[in-house]
């Protein structure tokens, strides 16, 4: 059973992650309102290596709009 306080919603990939997986989280946003937006170690490294930052507000706004379990 995943606890909202010890999970982040990874605004990149779209999933709830465990937090000791994040590498960023956010204080201003939610995903459905008890977990905290952030962003994984895996979305982080990638992003280093690729080089590309993606504006987290149009992920939201992408990632909201999907249905998750
Ligand atoms: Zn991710």
């Amino acid at each position: 059973m995943t606890k909202a306080h010890e999970s982040i919603y990874c605004i990149q990939c779209c999933a709830v992650k465990p937090r000791a997986e994040a590498e960023l989280v956010f204080r201003t946003g939610f995903y459905r309102t008890t977990i905290p937006l952030g962003r994984c170690q895996i979305c982080a490294n990638a992003e280093r290596t690729a080089g590309l930052p993606v504006p987290p507000q149009s992920v939201e706004r992408e990632c909201s709009s999907a249905q998750l379990a």
